[in-house]
Parts: C-alpha cells; structure tokens; sequence
C-alpha cells in the first residue's frame, strides 16, 4: 500500500495517507496553493495575490501522517476558486453573461471575496476582463469539486471504519500589525460543527503552550466547517486560523526564524489532535 501513500491530483490538490496506524483524523489546508492555473488571466502582479494565500501552513501540518492522520491540502490557490465558499456564492458582475444556475451571493461576495473574487488584497480589482460562464463552471468541475470530493470521502472512510472522525481545517490569519490580536482563532460556528471537548481540548493545548486563543471571534468557520461538521452525527469540523506574524514576515511573505519553533508547537497539536481521535473513537 506504500504506492498509494500520496495521491497527486497534478496542480489540484495533494492527500497523504497515515504513514503508521490510522487514526479517525483529518487536515486540510484549502488556502496553501500557490500553482497559479495558466488560464487564471488576472490583472495583478503575482506579490499582491500571494497575500491572499495562507502561505506555508500544508507545510506546518507536514507531521500529519506521521501521527496517523489524513492531511489533503489544495495547490491552486484559493484566488482562482475558493473552496471554503459555497459554489453559488457568486458575483454575476464577475461574467460575461448569466450564470444559468441560481446564484446566491452571500456577505462574502458583497464584500468582493466569494467563490470568485473580485478584490485582491488591498482592495484591488482581480480582472480587467470579464469571465465566461464555460470558465467557471471549468473551475468548478477541475478545482472545487474534486477537492471536496477527496475531503469528503476521507472522512466519510475514517467514519465508516471508526463510527467518528475528528477534522481540523487550517488556515493562516493577518495579523494586522495588531499586538493584541489572538495569536490562534478556533471556530465552530458557534458549536453547530463539532462538540465542545473538542474544542477545549486544542485550545487547552495552546494555551498551555503560551499563546492567546480565541474562538469563534472574529470567525465563526465558513462553507467547508457548513459542509462536513455533523456533531450529532460524530463528525467533528473545527477551524484553525494562524496568526501569520508567528512563522513568516508578513511584509516579505518569507519564512522567519520562528518557524521551525512553531513547527514543533503544532507537530503537539497534531499529536493532541490525533490522541483525542484516538480516544473517543470507538
Ligand atoms: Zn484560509
């Protein structure tokens, strides 16, 4: 089974298998991509979209599967089509003409930063030109749906094997030159996506390691936590956001000194994650 430890999707989406004993946990990392699709055909120099990826984080979860766990992280990045939004949150004044599905454009849209968007960081226009229909739905089908596709059917395997599956979706935050800003935001969507010991259990774990966690503020968790976290139902969705300022130099978006240091914070995490997995699995 060696062969099939890492399945490429090529300029879609990386899903590594455990490399020792499984465990009912899943990471995804939907915003990490940075192999920009030849057709993207925006109108920004490449340093202005690369501040909307969550840079580095597949690369801080990489101790995954050593602990048991799947990890799935995407490679296009999430200003081509954004998996983390629900694939009618579209802005029609992005086409060339209707789309031929009901739309319903959420606050994300109106904000410019839904499925598609249409400002980059610094509230820049992404297109000079208008995207056909054919385009998207091509994005959709070769992009989004297969990268829901992969998470969904990793944890509906863990749960079908394990009766519950735990799942940690992560991402990287701004800090916003904001001292006081958490270093860690977790979300539930206000506990609709996975059970409370959960929770209690990463942030206890944060916390225990120096840093200020919040949780469910500033972000409550968005369409992938809507999708796969079923409480009720044992399937457990919990979003990370990373404060950026930890790991990289946001001005530079190269790594700094301290990435390795909070490598080794959330290679614990991961085995935290793993352990609760492990035991409240039945
Ligand atoms: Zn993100």
């Amino acid at each position: 089974m060696r062969s099939s430890a890492v399945h490429r999707l090529q300029g879609v989406l990386v899903r590594e298998a455990p490399a020792t004993e499984s465990v009912p946990a899943v990471f995804d990392s939907p915003h990490s991509g940075d192999a920009y699709p030849a057709d993207f055909d925006h109108a920004l120099e490449p340093d202005v979209l690369a501040r909307a990826e969550d840079r580095f984080v597949h690369e801080l979860f990489e101790t995954v599967p050593r602990h048991g766990g799947v990890l799935l992280y995407a490679l296009f990045p999430r200003s081509y089509i954004d998996v983390n939004r629900h694939s009618s949150d579209i802005d029609e004044r992005l086409l060339d003409e209707p789309w031929p599905e009901a739309v319903e454009p959420s606050e994300k849209t109106r904000q410019g930063v839904g499925l598609l968007r249409r400002l980059a960081p610094g509230r820049r226009a992404l297109y000079r030109r208008k995207l056909s229909v054919a385009e998207v739905q091509a994005r959709i089908r070769d992009y989004y749906e297969p990268y829901h596709a992969t998470l969904a059917e990793a944890l509906a395997d863990l749960h079908r094997r394990f009766g519950a599956v735990w799942h940690l979706n992560c991402h990287s935050m701004q800090s916003h030159g904001d001292g006081r800003r958490a270093d860690f935001v977790l979300s539930d969507r206000l506990g609709a996506s996975c059970e409370r010991a959960f929770v209690d259990r990463i942030a206890d774990y944060l916390s225990g390691a120096g840093f200020r966690v919040a949780v469910n503020d500033p972000y409550v968790g968005a369409e992938i936590l809507r999708r796969y976290g079923r409480p009720e139902d044992r399937r457990h969705s919990l979003q990370i956001e990373i404060k950026r300022s930890l790991y990289m130099d946001e001005r530079s978006l190269a790594k700094h000194a301290g990435f390795a240091h909070l490598a080794r914070v959330l290679d614990g995490l991961i085995a935290c994650v793993c352990a609760h997995a492990r035991e409240s699995g039945s």
